[in-house]
């Protein structure tokens, strides 16, 4: 069996055109546009190109772009001052901090410290509890990405017994909960499960959520299985340029699932455009309004 490769960018990118045709409606009904605070402490290469991706997207959605920038000497106090003003600011729809953080701060401080109606990353433990309790909430934007992808795939997740590889508070423990508000058999595997190939090949919905390059093999798999690869390892090359890889050898994996991410133009892409969506859900929310038809 050859798996039909999930094309996460053109998911994502319709859903980026979605957001984009619902923002004028929001804007005609509320008077401004939904708008996205982000916050980038400290210089680090990979996370500045997040933001920058996260900024443009919000303005290619025709939403507005609060860009703050600070050194990476930054204390505590002020990170959680600049905070508590883009909590209190009427035109912040969703707050944005960039983590990894520097380590004179806290993050779960930080994360704690975030309005719970702007937590578009959805990290907050109001957030994180209220997804637990099936309860509305704002999903992290990584695993709800990943949902879409596998909906797009299977539109009745029922009875389906799911393996998410990982338990991160970001990917792993989100996907599990929505995996489970979808009527699936969850399994979270982790660093000490004993005979994860075994776990895996009872799946027919493998997310690996890991941070290992290509340690789910393809003969782990239960054939025709859906495969969800979060991972994103940099890997060496003999020129020296490196080259990215997800937590799945694809091309065994491939030969044996039904459907895969490839990485990168997977996932990735989607992590974006959910933000893009929950920055929009959340403006909806805030301003009193029945969240957007079909996102
Ligand atoms: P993380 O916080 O490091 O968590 C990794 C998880 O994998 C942990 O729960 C760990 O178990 C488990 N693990 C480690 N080694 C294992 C092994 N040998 N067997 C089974 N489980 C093992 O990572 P994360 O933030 O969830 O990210 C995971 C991957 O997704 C990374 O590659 C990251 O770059 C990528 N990612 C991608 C996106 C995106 O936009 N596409 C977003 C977020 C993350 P323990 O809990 O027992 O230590």
């Amino acid at each position: 069996m050859t798996a039909k490769r999930i094309d996460g960018k053109a998911a994502a990118q319709a859903i980026r055109d979605q957001v984009a045709a619902l923002v004028p409606e929001f804007a005609r009904r509320t008077g401004r546009a939904p708008g996205l605070a982000t916050v980038l402490v400290g210089e680090d290469p990979a996370s500045a190109v997040y933001v920058r991706s996260k900024n443009r997207a919000t303005a290619e959605a025709g939403m507005i772009s609060f860009a703050h920038n600070l050194p990476d000497t930054t204390g505590e106090n002020e990170l959680l001052q600049l905070v508590t003003d883009l909590n209190a600011d009427e035109r912040v729809d969703g707050i944005l901090v960039q983590l990894p953080l520097p380590r004179q701060i806290d993050s779960t401080r930080v994360i704690e410290t975030i309005e719970p109606a702007k937590d578009v990353d959805g990290f907050h433990p109001i957030n994180a509890g209220r997804l637990a309790s099936g309860l509305p909430a704002l999903a992290p934007c990584t695993p709800y990405g990943c949902l879409y992808l596998l909906k797009q795939e299977i539109s009745d997740l029922t009875g389906l017994d799911a393996v998410v590889i990982g338990r991160s508070n970001i990917v792993g423990k989100p996907m599990a909960q929505l995996l489970l508000a979808e009527n699936c058999t969850v399994t979270v595997a982790h660093s000490r499960t004993r005979d994860l190939p075994a776990v895996v090949r009872r799946a027919d919905i493998v997310i690996a959520a890991v941070g290992r390059a290509e340690m789910v093999r393809g003969n782990w798999l239960k054939p025709g299985a859906t495969v969800i690869d979060v991972g994103i390892n940099r890997i060496a090359t003999d020129d020296g340029k490196g080259r990215l890889v997800g937590d799945v050898a694809y091309d065994e994996a491939a030969a044996v699932a039904g459907a895969i991410t490839p990485v990168p133009g997977g996932v990735g892409p989607m992590t974006i455009a959910m933000l893009m969506r929950n920055t929009l859900v959340a403006a909806h929310r805030r301003a009193g309004l029945r969240d957007p038809e079909g996102l």
